[in-house]
């Protein structure tokens, strides 16, 4: 079968940090031809039908890009009550309801595409939906997973709910664990999911996740060969994983967005590209904790009279609490924006592809999520690495001791955070005696991340093999 005549069916939780790889892949896809239906959650509804982007079910504003037309998006219920709030209710949501009822919709939504002759030569399961997968092998759909985070948290996991991984107590901070093709882990420096204090509901999925992997066709993951190659290596034995990316927007590897905003829940502030483009190369600090993580009322305090003090340059964003998912932002001091206003600039949400890549941003205070986590990396920026959850921990400490382009920025002995840590994080990345070799290693593995997209490089072999893979399949 040739590509122009697949149509790969991706699945997804209705998050922005989970939808951006999704549709980064996707991209990759259509250049190739193939047409790629996109479903998720009915909560993201709103959210993408508002932005311009086409759908089957409702396709409020035609496509201006025709591109586009090789994407559509689907939505499916969850099973939970419209009004039901999904962040009080994220544990029965993930483990009772999605599997059962939203799995449910999710069949129907492919038997009726099959009703009106179109079906699927492909899914491709994000790795928070594992009961996608027992849809998939139901229809009788080769199927393929994307793990969204960095390959060593799939070695991480797989080890650990393999039984194969000599992991200690993870009740004692202290502990450490020795992994192959991983530098030591303190406990401190493991996704909170495996951690007692962690939520039950997110280690179940991932464990679902996990041994789910055995009717799992492909397991392709948005890194690249060269930033992950030992723990890549690593898991060849096992159940290996194949890294397709990095998957950051196109235009952060110089290649084309064909699909440019699709995926985007909220309006970006742009004038902050203009303002950046008024400031000195690489002298503004750029503050961003993603899309769910905020900063704590003290927190916020504590960078704010960092950037006071230090007359830093700044671009912050400060999220609305109806932004995000519930988590409320500290408020900015009083007086803080008119104090500031000729050196900085606070948005709800911006253009991140682009003020990465402005050239102004000299270091990125990151909460370390994984497509933050690539994106600076393609765009060659050191970090000031601040996680909060999950999987940000591991990445922090792939970021500093691994990938060696950043400083770690800690709470003290009190569980806070401290203006004088800011300082001196803000310091270590800009003027200190370390900030050259971080700069230096950042574009190193900037031009890496090109490389391996470029024609021929490694992630470009992996998506050819993919896409060889599915039309061979398909033709039998
Ligand atoms: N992002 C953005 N504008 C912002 C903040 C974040 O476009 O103002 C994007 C960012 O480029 C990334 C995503 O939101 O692709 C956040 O994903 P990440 O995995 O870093 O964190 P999460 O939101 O999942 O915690």
């Amino acid at each position: 079968m040739e590509a122009h005549e697949l149509h790969v069916l991706m699945v997804s939780l209705p998050y922005q940090g989970h939808i951006n790889p999704m549709l980064r892949l996707a991209n990759l896809l259509i250049t190739s031809g193939i047409h790629v239906t996109m479903a998720t959650t009915e909560v993201a509804r709103h959210r993408l039908s508002s932005r311009n982007i086409t759908s089957t079910t409702g396709n409020p504003n035609p496509p201006e890009n025709p591109n586009q037309e090789l994407l559509e998006f689907e939505f499916f219920a969850d099973g939970l009550n419209a009004d039901e709030d999904r962040d009080k209710n994220l544990g029965v949501l993930l483990e009772e309801y999605l599997p059962t009822k939203g799995a449910g919709n999710l069949s129907d939504l492919i038997s009726d595409f099959g009703k009106k002759g179109r079906g699927f030569s492909c899914m491709i399961v994000n790795c928070f939906v594992p009961w996608a997968v027992d849809v998939a092998a139901a229809h009788g759909i080769p199927c393929a997973m994307l793990w969204v985070q960095a390959c060593a948290l799939y070695a991480i996991y797989y080890r650990y709910h393999k039984g194969m991984g000599e992991f200690p107590s993870l009740d004692d901070a202290s502990n450490s664990v020795e992994l192959p093709g991983l530098p030591l882990l303190k406990v401190q420096d493991l996704p909170t999911f495996l951690l007692p204090s962690g939520p039950p509901h997110f280690k179940n999925v991932v464990a679902a996740c996990i041994h789910s992997l055995d009717k799992i066709r492909w397991v392709l993951g948005s890194s690249f060969h060269k930033l992950e190659e030992d723990v890549v290596k690593s898991m060849s034995h096992l159940k290996p994983i194949h890294p397709i990316g990095p998957l950051v927007p196109p235009i952060l590897l110089g290649k084309l967005d064909r699909i440019s905003g699709a995926g985007d829940f909220w309006d970006s502030e742009d004038s902050c590209i203009e303002w950046l483009s008024t400031q000195r190369p690489s002298s503004v600090l750029y503050i961003s904790l993603g899309s769910i993580s905020v900063l704590s009322e003290s927190e916020t305090k504590a960078v704010a009279a960092a950037l006071e003090t230090t007359k830093a340059a700044f671009l912050w964003v400060v999220k609305k609490r109806e932004d995000g998912w519930g988590r409320r932002s500290g408020e900015l001091p009083e007086g803080f924006l008119e104090r500031t206003k000729d050196r900085g600039r606070v948005v709800r949400w911006c253009p991140q592809d682009r003020v990465l890549m402005s050239g102004a941003v000299g270091c990125f205070l990151t909460h370390c999520g994984w497509n933050s986590t690539l994106e600076t990396v393609a765009a060659g920026v050191p970090v000031i690495a601040f996680p909060d959850w999950t999987d940000q921990p591991t990445n922090a400490k792939l970021l500093v001791d691994v990938f060696g382009m950043g400083v770690r920025m800690r709470r003290g002995m009190d569980g806070r955070l401290s203006e004088e840590e800011v300082e001196r994080c803000i310091f270590e990345v800009t003027e200190g005696p370390m900030a050259m070799a971080m700069k230096k290693k950042a574009v190193e593995w900037k031009e890496a991340a090109m490389k391996a997209s470029a024609c021929g490089g490694s992630s470009d072999l992996v998506t050819a093999n993919f896409i060889g893979e599915i039309s061979a399949i398909n033709k039998i």
